[in-house]
């Protein structure tokens, strides 16, 4: 049985003498691994957007704990 390596679709034959397989060798599966690590710095760099939010954070605490009625520290 053989297979095509998925990065430069040379033919590689599924045997466990084929250590890299599907890829035709290490070069190809680390080229993949590469391609995968990068898509996944490329999720974490769109997440960063989303946490901005820290000095607005410390707004609200400030804003919810001004309108604490006075009561509410002494308990
Ligand atoms: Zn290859």
């Amino acid at each position: 049985m053989k297979v095509n390596c998925p990065i430069c679709s040379k033919a590689v034959v599924w045997s466990t003498d084929s250590e890299y397989r599907p890829f035709c060798s290490k070069k190809c599966q680390l080229i993949d691994l590469g391609e995968w690590a990068g898509e996944e710095r490329k999720i974490a760099t769109a997440a960063e957007p989303k946490t901005p939010a820290t000095p607005m954070d410390i707004e609200e605490i400030e804003a919810m704990l001004s309108q604490q009625p006075d009561d509410f520290f002494k308990h």
